[in-house]
Protein backbone atom coordinates (compact mmCIF):
# COMPACT_ATOMS: atom_id res chain seq x y z
CA UNK A 1 0.00 0.00 0.00
CA UNK A 2 1.20 3.42 -0.57
CA UNK A 3 2.41 5.57 2.26
CA UNK A 4 -0.76 7.86 4.09
CA UNK A 5 -0.04 11.61 3.51
CA UNK A 6 -1.68 14.52 2.15
CA UNK A 7 -2.95 14.09 -1.27
CA UNK A 8 -4.41 10.88 -1.00
CA UNK A 9 -7.73 10.15 -1.91
CA UNK A 10 -10.35 10.49 1.04
CA UNK A 11 -13.69 8.32 0.89
CA UNK A 12 -16.55 8.86 3.23
CA UNK A 13 -18.40 5.74 4.47
CA UNK A 14 -21.76 5.86 5.51
CA UNK A 15 -22.97 3.72 8.70
CA UNK A 16 -26.63 2.17 8.74
CA UNK A 17 -29.70 3.46 10.61
CA UNK A 18 -30.15 1.39 13.93
CA UNK A 19 -33.45 0.41 12.97
CA UNK A 20 -31.61 -1.13 10.17
CA UNK A 21 -29.25 -3.15 11.96
CA UNK A 22 -26.47 -0.51 11.88
CA UNK A 23 -23.40 -1.49 10.60
CA UNK A 24 -21.93 -0.08 7.54
CA UNK A 25 -23.53 0.66 4.34
CA UNK A 26 -22.63 -1.82 1.17
CA UNK A 27 -21.84 1.58 -0.22
CA UNK A 28 -19.32 1.96 1.94
CA UNK A 29 -16.94 -1.39 0.52
CA UNK A 30 -18.12 -0.08 -2.74
CA UNK A 31 -16.28 2.77 -2.51
CA UNK A 32 -13.45 1.03 -1.15
CA UNK A 33 -12.91 -0.20 -4.64
CA UNK A 34 -13.37 2.71 -6.34
CA UNK A 35 -10.83 4.68 -4.30
CA UNK A 36 -8.22 2.14 -4.38
CA UNK A 37 -8.03 2.38 -8.29
CA UNK A 38 -8.40 6.06 -8.07
CA UNK A 39 -5.82 6.37 -5.43
CA UNK A 40 -4.05 3.41 -7.36
CA UNK A 41 -3.89 5.48 -10.87
CA UNK A 42 -2.60 8.73 -8.88
CA UNK A 43 0.05 6.88 -7.09
CA UNK A 44 -1.39 8.05 -3.68
CA UNK A 45 -3.00 6.52 -0.93
CA UNK A 46 -6.51 5.66 0.39
CA UNK A 47 -8.07 7.44 3.33
CA UNK A 48 -11.11 6.51 4.42
CA UNK A 49 -13.66 8.47 7.18
CA UNK A 50 -16.38 6.94 9.24
CA UNK A 51 -18.86 8.97 11.78
CA UNK A 52 -21.50 8.54 13.97
CA UNK A 53 -22.80 5.71 16.80
CA UNK A 54 -20.28 2.89 16.75
CA UNK A 55 -18.42 4.18 13.88
CA UNK A 56 -15.03 3.40 15.76
CA UNK A 57 -15.63 -0.46 15.69
CA UNK A 58 -17.19 -0.51 12.32
CA UNK A 59 -14.09 1.40 11.25
CA UNK A 60 -11.90 -1.68 11.78
CA UNK A 61 -13.56 -3.72 9.03
CA UNK A 62 -13.51 -1.54 6.97
CA UNK A 63 -10.25 -0.45 7.05
CA UNK A 64 -9.55 -4.12 6.33
CA UNK A 65 -11.31 -4.52 3.27
CA UNK A 66 -8.05 -2.14 2.26
CA UNK A 67 -8.06 1.38 3.53
CA UNK A 68 -4.33 2.95 4.60
CA UNK A 69 -5.62 5.53 7.58
CA UNK A 70 -9.29 5.50 8.56
CA UNK A 71 -10.70 8.81 10.14
CA UNK A 72 -13.73 8.27 12.68
CA UNK A 73 -15.90 10.80 14.25
CA UNK A 74 -17.88 9.31 17.46
CA UNK A 75 -21.05 11.55 17.94
CA UNK A 76 -24.50 10.59 17.73
CA UNK A 77 -25.68 14.32 16.48
CA UNK A 78 -24.02 12.94 13.23
CA UNK A 79 -25.72 9.98 12.89
CA UNK A 80 -27.41 9.44 9.55
CA UNK A 81 -25.47 12.38 8.57
CA UNK A 82 -27.39 15.54 8.70
CA UNK A 83 -26.56 17.48 5.96
CA UNK A 84 -25.15 20.54 7.66
CA UNK A 85 -22.97 18.74 10.19
CA UNK A 86 -22.29 15.92 8.07
CA UNK A 87 -20.60 18.92 5.87
CA UNK A 88 -18.99 20.09 8.99
CA UNK A 89 -17.16 16.36 9.54
CA UNK A 90 -15.97 15.68 5.84
CA UNK A 91 -14.68 19.59 5.46
CA UNK A 92 -12.74 18.87 8.56
CA UNK A 93 -11.56 15.66 7.26
CA UNK A 94 -10.66 17.26 4.09
CA UNK A 95 -8.67 20.64 6.40
CA UNK A 96 -6.79 17.38 7.95
CA UNK A 97 -5.54 14.91 5.00
CA UNK A 98 -5.44 17.17 2.09
CA UNK A 99 -6.74 15.10 -0.30
CA UNK A 100 -6.63 15.49 -3.73
CA UNK A 101 -9.89 13.45 -3.82
CA UNK A 102 -12.73 13.22 -2.12
CA UNK A 103 -15.23 10.60 -3.40
CA UNK A 104 -18.89 10.40 -1.14
CA UNK A 105 -21.50 8.24 -1.67
CA UNK A 106 -24.34 9.00 -3.99
CA UNK A 107 -27.07 7.89 -1.06
CA UNK A 108 -29.92 9.96 -0.09
CA UNK A 109 -27.78 11.69 2.27
CA UNK A 110 -24.31 12.15 0.59
CA UNK A 111 -26.58 13.52 -2.29
CA UNK A 112 -27.80 16.01 0.60
CA UNK A 113 -23.67 17.35 1.91
CA UNK A 114 -21.80 16.98 -1.01
CA UNK A 115 -22.83 20.08 -3.07
CA UNK A 116 -22.80 22.15 0.85
CA UNK A 117 -19.53 20.39 0.94
CA UNK A 118 -18.55 21.54 -2.67
CA UNK A 119 -19.54 25.11 -1.98
CA UNK A 120 -18.05 25.35 1.42
CA UNK A 121 -14.19 24.49 -0.50
CA UNK A 122 -15.24 26.42 -3.44
CA UNK A 123 -14.75 23.33 -5.87
CA UNK A 124 -16.24 21.51 -8.36
CA UNK A 125 -18.37 18.45 -7.69
CA UNK A 126 -19.14 15.58 -10.03
CA UNK A 127 -22.34 14.12 -9.15
CA UNK A 128 -23.56 10.43 -9.70
CA UNK A 129 -20.83 9.18 -10.88
CA UNK A 130 -20.93 5.73 -12.75
CA UNK A 131 -17.15 5.02 -13.36
CA UNK A 132 -14.13 6.71 -12.23
CA UNK A 133 -10.66 6.90 -14.21
CA UNK A 134 -7.13 8.38 -13.93
CA UNK A 135 -5.49 10.70 -16.58
CA UNK A 136 -2.95 13.27 -16.68
CA UNK A 137 -5.60 16.12 -15.42
CA UNK A 138 -6.92 14.08 -12.54
CA UNK A 139 -10.06 12.70 -11.89
CA UNK A 140 -11.90 11.72 -14.87
CA UNK A 141 -15.39 11.18 -13.77
CA UNK A 142 -18.03 9.06 -15.70
CA UNK A 143 -21.76 10.64 -15.26
CA UNK A 144 -25.27 9.46 -17.27
CA UNK A 145 -27.23 12.66 -19.16
CA UNK A 146 -30.30 13.18 -20.42
CA UNK A 147 -31.94 10.32 -18.78
CA UNK A 148 -29.05 7.80 -19.29
CA UNK A 149 -28.98 7.61 -22.60
CA UNK A 150 -26.00 9.45 -22.64
CA UNK A 151 -22.65 9.06 -20.33
CA UNK A 152 -20.27 12.11 -19.80
CA UNK A 153 -16.55 12.22 -19.06
CA UNK A 154 -16.15 15.18 -16.41
CA UNK A 155 -12.72 16.73 -15.72
CA UNK A 156 -12.24 19.13 -13.25
CA UNK A 157 -8.26 19.75 -13.11
CA UNK A 158 -8.45 22.76 -11.22
CA UNK A 159 -10.30 21.48 -8.60
CA UNK A 160 -8.54 21.09 -5.69
CA UNK A 161 -9.89 18.58 -3.82
CA UNK A 162 -11.86 16.81 -7.28
CA UNK A 163 -15.12 16.08 -5.02
CA UNK A 164 -17.16 13.49 -6.52
CA UNK A 165 -20.38 11.26 -5.45
CA UNK A 166 -20.56 7.71 -6.33
CA UNK A 167 -23.92 6.10 -7.56
CA UNK A 168 -24.22 2.98 -5.50
CA UNK A 169 -24.31 -0.72 -7.08
CA UNK A 170 -21.41 0.96 -9.70
CA UNK A 171 -18.85 -1.04 -8.28
CA UNK A 172 -18.17 -4.32 -6.63
CA UNK A 173 -17.80 -4.31 -3.23
CA UNK A 174 -14.47 -4.29 -1.86
CA UNK A 175 -13.68 -7.83 0.57
CA UNK A 176 -12.97 -6.95 4.21
CA UNK A 177 -11.81 -10.43 5.13
CA UNK A 178 -8.30 -9.82 3.95
CA UNK A 179 -7.03 -8.99 7.78
CA UNK A 180 -6.27 -6.81 10.08
CA UNK A 181 -6.85 -2.93 8.86
CA UNK A 182 -5.03 0.03 10.26
CA UNK A 183 -6.10 1.15 13.74
CA UNK A 184 -8.93 3.96 13.51
CA UNK A 185 -7.84 7.31 14.60
CA UNK A 186 -10.09 10.10 16.49
CA UNK A 187 -10.81 12.94 14.38
CA UNK A 188 -12.20 15.94 16.57
CA UNK A 189 -15.40 17.94 15.18
CA UNK A 190 -16.40 20.91 16.34
CA UNK A 191 -20.33 21.14 15.58
CA UNK A 192 -21.74 24.51 16.91
CA UNK A 193 -25.43 25.49 16.95
CA UNK A 194 -25.39 26.70 13.58
CA UNK A 195 -24.31 23.31 12.45
CA UNK A 196 -26.91 21.12 14.33
CA UNK A 197 -30.13 22.81 13.02
CA UNK A 198 -30.71 19.60 11.35
CA UNK A 199 -30.31 16.77 13.81
CA UNK A 200 -31.63 13.25 12.48
CA UNK A 201 -33.45 11.15 16.06
CA UNK A 202 -34.62 8.37 14.53
CA UNK A 203 -34.50 6.84 11.23
CA UNK A 204 -37.70 4.56 10.89
CA UNK A 205 -39.28 2.09 7.44
CA UNK A 206 -41.94 4.50 6.16
CA UNK A 207 -43.83 0.67 5.72
CA UNK A 208 -43.17 -3.26 4.50
CA UNK A 209 -41.01 -3.42 1.24
CA UNK A 210 -39.17 -0.25 2.15
CA UNK A 211 -37.00 -1.20 4.60
CA UNK A 212 -33.66 -1.67 2.87
CA UNK A 213 -34.82 -1.49 -0.85
CA UNK A 214 -31.17 0.18 -1.65
CA UNK A 215 -28.96 -2.75 0.40
CA UNK A 216 -31.97 -5.58 -0.53
CA UNK A 217 -30.25 -8.91 -1.92
CA UNK A 218 -33.33 -9.60 -3.82
CA UNK A 219 -35.88 -7.24 -5.02
CA UNK A 220 -39.30 -8.07 -6.90
CA UNK A 221 -40.19 -5.01 -8.77
CA UNK A 222 -43.75 -4.45 -10.66
CA UNK A 223 -44.96 -2.27 -13.62
CA UNK A 224 -47.77 -1.39 -15.57
CA UNK A 225 -48.03 -4.81 -16.46
CA UNK A 226 -50.05 -5.84 -13.30
CA UNK A 227 -53.04 -3.66 -14.56
CA UNK A 228 -54.37 -2.57 -11.40
CA UNK A 229 -53.26 -2.00 -8.25
CA UNK A 230 -54.72 -4.74 -6.06
CA UNK A 231 -52.68 -7.06 -8.06
CA UNK A 232 -49.66 -6.34 -6.46
CA UNK A 233 -50.52 -8.80 -4.32
CA UNK A 234 -48.74 -11.39 -6.80
CA UNK A 235 -45.35 -8.99 -6.45
CA UNK A 236 -46.15 -8.95 -2.57
CA UNK A 237 -46.39 -12.97 -2.22
CA UNK A 238 -43.46 -13.72 -4.58
CA UNK A 239 -41.88 -11.16 -2.72
CA UNK A 240 -42.42 -12.99 0.47
CA UNK A 241 -41.15 -16.48 -0.27
CA UNK A 242 -38.17 -15.10 -1.72
CA UNK A 243 -37.55 -12.80 1.37
CA UNK A 244 -37.44 -9.77 -1.09
CA UNK A 245 -38.12 -5.99 -0.77
CA UNK A 246 -40.66 -4.77 -2.96
CA UNK A 247 -39.86 -2.29 -5.83
CA UNK A 248 -41.87 -0.70 -8.95
CA UNK A 249 -42.08 1.33 -11.49
CA UNK A 250 -42.52 4.86 -12.11
CA UNK A 251 -45.64 4.48 -14.43
CA UNK A 252 -47.30 2.86 -11.64
CA UNK A 253 -45.80 5.07 -8.57
CA UNK A 254 -47.12 7.97 -10.97
CA UNK A 255 -50.90 6.06 -11.06
CA UNK A 256 -50.58 5.93 -7.24
CA UNK A 257 -50.45 2.41 -6.95
CA UNK A 258 -47.37 2.06 -5.18
CA UNK A 259 -45.19 4.96 -2.54
CA UNK A 260 -42.70 6.61 -4.47
CA UNK A 261 -39.68 5.20 -2.22
CA UNK A 262 -40.38 1.79 -3.81
CA UNK A 263 -39.42 3.56 -7.21
CA UNK A 264 -36.80 2.42 -9.19
CA UNK A 265 -34.87 4.08 -11.77
CA UNK A 266 -33.61 7.40 -12.71
CA UNK A 267 -35.80 9.22 -10.60
CA UNK A 268 -36.12 6.62 -8.12
CA UNK A 269 -33.80 4.47 -6.26
CA UNK A 270 -30.60 2.69 -7.80
CA UNK A 271 -30.72 -0.92 -6.22
CA UNK A 272 -27.63 -3.60 -6.81
CA UNK A 273 -29.08 -6.71 -5.43
CA UNK A 274 -28.14 -10.40 -6.03
CA UNK A 275 -31.15 -11.03 -7.51
CA UNK A 276 -34.07 -8.97 -9.69
CA UNK A 277 -37.12 -9.84 -10.82
CA UNK A 278 -38.99 -7.50 -12.97
CA UNK A 279 -42.61 -8.26 -13.29
CA UNK A 280 -44.83 -6.29 -16.19
CA UNK A 281 -42.01 -3.83 -16.63
CA UNK A 282 -41.02 -2.73 -20.23
CA UNK A 283 -37.65 -1.75 -19.00
CA UNK A 284 -37.42 1.80 -20.62
CA UNK A 285 -34.15 3.19 -19.99
CA UNK A 286 -35.11 5.67 -16.96
CA UNK A 287 -35.97 2.14 -15.21
CA UNK A 288 -32.69 0.15 -16.22
CA UNK A 289 -30.18 2.77 -14.97
CA UNK A 290 -31.62 1.67 -11.25
CA UNK A 291 -31.57 -2.00 -11.64
CA UNK A 292 -28.82 -2.96 -14.11
CA UNK A 293 -26.39 -3.07 -11.48
CA UNK A 294 -28.36 -6.53 -9.97
CA UNK A 295 -25.84 -9.81 -10.74
CA UNK A 296 -28.61 -11.47 -12.32
CA UNK A 297 -31.92 -10.34 -13.57
CA UNK A 298 -34.99 -12.21 -14.20
CA UNK A 299 -37.65 -10.57 -16.26
CA UNK A 300 -41.41 -11.79 -17.14
CA UNK A 301 -43.28 -10.04 -19.51
CA UNK A 302 -45.55 -11.26 -22.36
CA UNK A 303 -44.14 -9.46 -24.83
CA UNK A 304 -41.45 -10.82 -26.57
CA UNK A 305 -39.55 -7.78 -28.00
CA UNK A 306 -39.70 -5.88 -24.94
CA UNK A 307 -36.65 -4.21 -24.21
CA UNK A 308 -36.17 -5.76 -20.98
CA UNK A 309 -35.19 -9.18 -22.29
CA UNK A 310 -31.90 -7.69 -24.05
CA UNK A 311 -31.23 -6.30 -20.04
CA UNK A 312 -32.05 -9.65 -17.81
CA UNK A 313 -30.25 -12.81 -17.23
CA UNK A 314 -33.39 -14.96 -17.92
CA UNK A 315 -36.50 -14.05 -18.98
CA UNK A 316 -39.96 -15.70 -19.38
CA UNK A 317 -42.23 -14.66 -22.01
CA UNK A 318 -45.81 -15.22 -21.17
CA UNK A 319 -48.38 -13.92 -18.93
CA UNK A 320 -47.38 -12.42 -15.52
CA UNK A 321 -50.76 -13.77 -14.22
CA UNK A 322 -50.44 -17.20 -14.90
CA UNK A 323 -45.96 -17.32 -14.65
CA UNK A 324 -46.05 -15.34 -11.06
CA UNK A 325 -48.39 -17.09 -9.09
CA UNK A 326 -46.89 -20.62 -10.30
CA UNK A 327 -42.97 -19.49 -9.14
CA UNK A 328 -44.34 -18.42 -5.58
CA UNK A 329 -46.55 -21.49 -5.60
CA UNK A 330 -43.16 -24.01 -6.39
CA UNK A 331 -41.13 -21.91 -4.20
CA UNK A 332 -43.31 -22.41 -1.48
CA UNK A 333 -42.89 -26.03 -1.82
C1 LIG B 1 -37.26 12.08 -16.91
C2 LIG B 1 -37.87 10.71 -16.73
C3 LIG B 1 -37.54 9.99 -15.59
C4 LIG B 1 -38.08 8.71 -15.40
N1 LIG B 1 -37.72 8.00 -14.28
C5 LIG B 1 -38.18 6.73 -14.16
C6 LIG B 1 -37.80 5.93 -13.03
O1 LIG B 1 -37.08 6.36 -12.11
N2 LIG B 1 -38.25 4.65 -12.96
C7 LIG B 1 -39.05 4.12 -13.93
O2 LIG B 1 -39.45 2.93 -13.79
N3 LIG B 1 -39.45 4.86 -14.99
C8 LIG B 1 -39.04 6.14 -15.10
N4 LIG B 1 -39.48 6.89 -16.15
C9 LIG B 1 -40.59 6.35 -16.99
C10 LIG B 1 -40.14 5.36 -18.04
O3 LIG B 1 -39.76 6.04 -19.21
C11 LIG B 1 -41.30 4.39 -18.37
O4 LIG B 1 -42.42 5.13 -18.78
C12 LIG B 1 -41.71 3.48 -17.21
O5 LIG B 1 -40.57 2.86 -16.66
C13 LIG B 1 -42.68 2.41 -17.72
O6 LIG B 1 -43.15 1.66 -16.65
P1 LIG B 1 -43.64 0.16 -16.89
O7 LIG B 1 -42.53 -0.65 -17.48
O8 LIG B 1 -44.26 -0.30 -15.63
O9 LIG B 1 -44.86 0.36 -17.92
P2 LIG B 1 -44.96 0.01 -19.46
O10 LIG B 1 -43.87 0.64 -20.25
O11 LIG B 1 -46.37 0.32 -19.85
O12 LIG B 1 -44.73 -1.57 -19.54
C14 LIG B 1 -45.65 -2.52 -19.09
C15 LIG B 1 -45.14 -3.87 -19.56
O13 LIG B 1 -45.97 -4.87 -19.04
C16 LIG B 1 -46.11 -5.91 -20.02
N5 LIG B 1 -47.33 -6.61 -19.77
C17 LIG B 1 -48.61 -6.18 -19.90
N6 LIG B 1 -49.49 -7.13 -19.54
C18 LIG B 1 -48.76 -8.21 -19.18
C19 LIG B 1 -49.09 -9.50 -18.73
N7 LIG B 1 -50.36 -9.88 -18.52
N8 LIG B 1 -48.09 -10.37 -18.46
C20 LIG B 1 -46.79 -10.01 -18.64
N9 LIG B 1 -46.42 -8.79 -19.07
C21 LIG B 1 -47.40 -7.90 -19.33
C22 LIG B 1 -46.10 -5.15 -21.34
O14 LIG B 1 -45.69 -6.01 -22.40
C23 LIG B 1 -45.10 -4.04 -21.07
O15 LIG B 1 -43.80 -4.38 -21.48
C24 LIG B 1 -38.97 8.16 -16.36
C25 LIG B 1 -39.27 8.90 -17.51
C26 LIG B 1 -38.74 10.16 -17.69
C27 LIG B 1 -39.09 10.93 -18.93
Amino acid sequence: MAEAGTGGVLIVGEMAAASAGGGLRPAAFELVTAGRAVAAGLGTSLIGLLFGTGAGDAARAWGAAGIDRVLVVEDDRLDGAPAQAATVAVARAVAETQPRVVLIPGTTAGRDYAPRLAARLDVGLAADCIALAVDASGLVATRPIFGGRVQTDVRFPESRPQVATVRPGSFDKADASAGAGPEPEPLDVELGPDDLHVTIRELRAADRGAAGLADARTVVAGGRGLKEPDNFRLVEDLAGVLGAAVGASRAVVDAGWRPHHEQVGQTGQTVAPRLYVAVGISGAVQHLVGMQGADYIVAVNRDPDAPIFKTASFGIVGDLFEVVPAITQALRG
